[in-house]
Parts: C-alpha cells; sequence; structure tokens
C-alpha cells in the first residue's frame, strides 16, 4: 500500500469551504439573527432569483428539502390514489417515497448500463407495467444520477405519448447542463436538493422546485405554505408547510459566488480519475453534450466489498450509492416493477464511489488512485 498522505481524506470536505467562505458567510448569518425574519425573510426571494438565474428556469420555489421539492411537484399535479408515477429503482429512496406517500403507486423502472439513468426503452417497459395493472401513469421522475443530467429530450417524448407529466429529480445535478441548457431548464418541472452533501449545500436541509412556467411555480409556492390563496389565512387548496429557513438561504447566497468555480475543479478532477484509472476499472460514461456536476465519481468493480475495506485500510474513504435497489427494499418491493430490473440488480453489487469534492488536493487524489489500482494488484 502507498504511504498515506499527511493530512486526511475526507469525502465530503465541508471545513474547507467554511474557512474559504469567511468571514462574510459568518456576517451574513449574524445579519439574519439581527434582522430576526427566520421565516421567508430576504434572503430567500434573493435566493430564488438567483438560482431561476443559474439554471435558466423562469421561477425558483426555495423549500425545506429534496424531498419537500419532489412532494411539491407532485402535488402541484392533484396526484392521487390509484394513480402511477413511474420512477427509477436505482436511486436514493426519496424519489419513490414521495409517491407512495400521496397514496399513489411507484412503478419501479430499471436504469440504462452506461449512465445509470432512466432512458425512453426503462420508462415504456415501466409504462406498460402500470398500464397492464389497470394504473394510470401520471408522471415520470427522472433522477440525474451522480449528478448526469438524463436524456431529457427523449424521455419528454416517451412521457408525452403516455400524457404523463415530465419531472427531474437534480438533487445531485443542480449546477449540470445538457447540449447548452442548464439542470433546472431541461424538464418542465424540476426538483433539487441542498442537503449538506450534495454539490451545493447548505448547513442543514433544503431544497428548490425550478418551474419553465411561471404558473405552476405560482401553484407549488402556494402548497409550501398550506395552500395560501390570496391572504395568510385564504386556503385555496391542501398543502403543507415546507419553506426554507433564511438562516439557509442566507448560507446559499454565499456558497454560490463560489459554486461555478467548485465545479470547475470537480470536472478537472473527475478527468484526471478518468486518465488514470480508464482501462482498469470501469470508469463513468458522459453522453455526449452533457457536463456533469460529479456530485458522485463512481466506478465499477468487481469485489466491490473487499475492495472498500482496503481503500478505508489505506485512509481512503469511499461509499456505495446505492447497495439495495428500491424495488428491493422491505418498504417498496410490494409495489410494481418492470419485467426485468437486471441493470439495476448488478449495479448495486459492483458501484463504489470515490471521493471527488471542490478540496481533494492533487497529491490525495493520487494517493486514492494508488490505493485503489493496489487493491486490483492482490
Ligand atoms: C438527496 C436526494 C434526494 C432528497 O433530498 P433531501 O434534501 O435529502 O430530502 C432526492 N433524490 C435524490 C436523487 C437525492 O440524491
Amino acid at each position: 500500500m502507498p504511504d498515506l498522505p499527511s493530512d486526511e481524506i475526507a469525502f465530503v470536505d465541508l471545513a474547507s469551504q467554511r474557512a474559504r467562505l469567511e468571514p462574510a458567510l459568518s456576517d451574513a448569518i449574524q445579519n439574519v439573527l439581527c434582522h430576526a425574519r427566520f421565516i421567508m425573510g430576504p434572503e430567500v426571494e434573493q435566493l430564488e432569483e438567483e438560482l431561476a438565474a443559474w439554471s435558466g428556469a423562469a421561477a425558483a420555489v426555495s423549500c425545506a428539502s429534496g424531498t419537500d421539492a419532489l412532494l411539491l411537484a407532485l402535488m402541484a399535479l392533484d396526484l392521487g390514489a390509484g394513480e402511477a408515477v413511474v420512477v427509477p429503482s436505482f436511486t436514493f429512496a426519496a424519489t419513490a417515497e414521495v409517491v407512495a406517500l400521496l397514496g399513489a403507486v411507484p412503478v419501479f423502472a430499471d436504469c440504462a448500463p452506461a449512465t445509470f439513468n432512466i432512458d425512453g426503452s426503462t420508462v415504456d417497459d415501466a409504462l406498460a407495467t402500470a398500464r397492464g395493472l389497470g394504473l394510470r401513469a401520471r408522471a415520470v421522475v427522472a433522477v440525474d444520477l451522480f449528478g448526469h443530467p438524463a436524456g431529457y429530450t427523449e424521455l419528454e417524448a416517451v412521457a408525452d405519448a403516455a400524457s404523463a407529466r415530465l419531472i427531474a429529480d437534480a438533487a445531485q445535478s443542480f449546477g449540470g447542463s445538457r447540449d447548452g441548457r442548464q439542470v433546472g431548464s431541461l424538464a418542465p418541472v424540476t426538483t433539487t436538493s441542498f442537503f449538506p452533501a450534495k454539490p451545493l449545500g447548505c448547513y442543514g436541509d433544503g431544497g428548490a422546485v425550478l418551474c419553465t412556467d411561471p404558473e405552476i411555480a405560482r401553484r407549488i409556492a402556494s402548497i409550501r405554505v398550506h395552500g395560501q390563496g390570496e391572504h395568510k389565512y385564504d386556503h385555496v387548496r391542501v398543502g403543507t408547510n415546507a419553506r426554507m429557513d433564511t438562516l439557509q438561504a442566507a448560507v446559499l447566497l454565499h456558497k454560490l459566488r463560489i459554486f461555478g468555480d467548485e465545479l470547475v475543479v470537480r470536472r478537472a478532477l473527475a478527468s484526471r480519475y478518468d486518465y488514470h484509472l480508464r482501462g482498469r476499472v470501469e470508469t463513468p460514461t458522459v453522453d455526449e453534450g452533457v457536463v456533469s456536476t460529479w456530485a458522485q465519481y463512481t466506478v465499477l468493480i468487481d469485489e466491490r466489498d473487499r475492495v472498500a475495506s482496503e481503500l478505508a485500510g489505506a485512509g481512503v474513504p469511499t461509499a456505495v450509492y446505492y447497495p439495495v435497489p428500491l424495488h428491493m427494499q422491505p418498504a417498496y418491493r410490494a409495489y410494481p416493477s418492470a419485467p426485468r430490473m437486471n441493470v439495476a440488480e448488478a449495479l448495486a453489487g459492483r458501484v463504489l464511489s470515490l471521493p471527488i469534492h471542490p478540496y481533494l488536493t492533487e497529491a490525495q487524489q493520487d494517493h486514492v488512485i494508488e490505493a485503489l489500482l493496489a487493491t486490483l494488484r492482490v
């Protein structure tokens, strides 16, 4: 095993980022404490404007988490019992959870082997499953796994043909783009998360819904605050409380200033991994025209668990996203899935995500690469 670098390698390094943002970040937090408009304070509106500008969406509605963003997007469709929503199986639980929470049926789709995202053919299979069960498919939720935007042009055609709406779960891909269009303008409704470990994270939970139609954004903003109508005690629909705290908006406004620069570093790290690892392990595939956020750099590897534990021994933290596909989870296995789910099932046993964050030094990355290659020589 190569020698450990003197400084510890973090999987996500929020401390270095914070040091870079100080003292302005603490001043911004202090400012919120002073003005005391903790709910829907001025920073929230400013953040929404900046998120819309960043993404090319017509409007952004901030909210309390990525999960709430998905919930709001589905509530805006009046999704109800007996209706279906196609979701990928190889994703974080939140994508399917919100569907079940609303009394509707998540129908699991497999994913494409190259990008791990759903594509037209996997969605078609899941739509056929829904039809076979007499379920009306109201929506298709695509996930931009690991930061790689899905093929929305193709997905929109497939969803349209089934009279279903297309929603992008961009919890990992805010800041990415496809064919020159930013995430947030690739699908009619895009949800994202500002969980601390996401590429753009706050200091707690946070999220947003980005809409290309300002009318849908207004509807979602109303659902976010108890279905509010003309005034505070006018409730025109059933809503919820899913507001983002002003403190989180203040943090995000500062993180946005360096976000573009951080994404450049993530891309450079991904290219270095590609260069040194290609041919030795299966490295990530990036579709033509895609700019990924590199939320994760995930390789496919045999004997993944042995490799991960040897890497841990060499001071290299790794993660497995995701060890069990959703259609095999206790909470979801009773829900329908497409007839063949073999890609998701095979990926779960072979994926390994390596450290990739904007504060990873080249020396640290070299150590990760050497340590990984060393495990392959055993
Ligand atoms: C993180 C994540 C979510 C949930 O976001 P939270 O802010 O943690 O609620 C949803 N979908 C995907 C794909 C995610 O990675």
